[in-house]
């Protein structure tokens, strides 16, 4: 579908008999969008949504679509994603379907309610303002004929309110941005709705807030379709964690790119709670006298990619620090072959590592 869009855009123009340039406003711009038109089969609905507005005694409910790793709503929703509608105090959250020609100039610049297009007066010139109406015309798409625009994934996010000790409380709520106020442990995905209200539950506990306790979740219900749509996830639920290995398995560790750090002597808990998010491999060693349930742990840690010199051809290239080599020296893609030539496989991986592990590292 294409649509002509007419806007302002200004100009810096030197006037005859002048010398400075200055700002002049034309209404002749005219930029054509194309708008993508499909049928329900290449955009499934990923979401549905339910729920009951908070202001008054009404149900509701909506389809979110899933095309081009996007969502699309066919209404206007607000930022708890409740329907809202395009005027004050009206239920018109329907989009209105495009027209052939869009208008968006008004007196001296370009605004349009109606199809949600915000301009700035001051100095925009024509490019600028066409830009910001191709970025406009991708948020919009037309699926089995009725228009959609692009929304944010919604989230669970769980807020603290006030002074703690019930001045306040604490609660789980839906957003459609993430906050940089708040830390990222406080956002879960859709699908960890139990995990966000177990985490509120602690965090009021904490607070004291025993009036938000049994914590619930107040807002709309989305029931997943799609999973692939679900992109968020709690940053608690990707975490890596510690790890005991057994006594002995120090060299395997090392060609998991594992790298002593220290040894420490620690109970099997303790050790694990000491390093607790990190990449960390605690590899058993002895039992230590006169400590009982201690023990001794080496502390291996997982070597970071970086910027190595190549031993063979000097080259720059990017891998993991491996033992048998020199501090910032490891082996280039191109090198492998030639380094390998006259070597058992064995003592290949003795002085160089493992492929993939210390030099060949896939680019993340
Ligand atoms: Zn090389």
């Amino acid at each position: 579908m294409h649509i002509s869009v007419l806007f302002n855009y200004t100009e810096s123009v030197i006037p005859p008999r002048c010398r400075k340039p200055r700002t002049v406003t034309r209404n002749d711009g005219k930029v054509d969008v194309s708008i993508p038109v499909l049928n329900g089969d290449q955009a499934p609905v990923a979401i549905r949504a339910t729920g009951s507005f908070r202001g008054r005694d009404q149900a509701f409910s909506y389809e979110l679509r899933w095309w081009e790793g996007q969502l699309w709503s066919p209404i206007s929703i607000d930022y708890a994603f409740e329907p809202r509608g395009r005027t004050t105090g009206q239920d018109n959250w329907e989009w209105p379907e495009l027209p052939e020609i869009l208008d968006l100039r008004q007196g001296g610049r370009n605004l349009c309610h109606t199809y949600d297009f915000q301009g700035t007066y001051g100095s925009n010139p024509r490019e600028d303002v066409e830009a910001d109406i191709h970025a406009f015309a991708k948020r919009h798409i037309v699926i089995d004929g009725s228009p959609h625009r692009a929304v944010a994934e919604p989230r669970y996010q769980v807020l603290t309110f006030g002074l703690s000790g019930n001045h306040g409380g604490t609660a789980v709520m839906v957003a459609n941005c993430f906050n940089i106020n708040l830390k990222a442990e406080s956002y879960f995905g859709l699908q960890e709705l139990e995990a966000a209200l177990s985490y509120a539950t602690q965090v009021a506990e904490k607070r004291g807030d025993t009036k938000s306790l049994p914590m619930r979740y107040s807002g709309p219900t989305f029931d997943v379709v799609l999973p692939e749509a679900v992109t968020i996830r709690n940053p608690l639920a990707l975490r890596v964690h510690s790890k005991i290995c057994e006594f002995g398995t120090a060299p395997e560790q090392a060609l998991a790119g594992y790298k002593i750090a220290t040894t420490i002597v620690e109970t099997e808990e303790g050790a694990l709670a000491l390093y607790d998010g990190q990449d960390v491999r605690l590899v058993r060693g002895a039992a230590v006298f006169g400590a009982p349930g201690k023990q001794e742990f080496a502390v291996m840690v997982r070597q970071p990619v970086r910027r190595l010199l190549c031993s063979c051809c000097g080259g720059v290239t990017r891998g993991r620090q491996w033992n048998n080599r020199d501090d910032g020296y490891g082996l280039c893609v191109l090198c492998i072959d030639f380094c390998r030539r006259n070597e058992t496989p064995e003592r290949f991986q003795s002085l160089y590592g493992v492929r993939g592990v210390h030099f060949d590292v896939p680019v993340a």
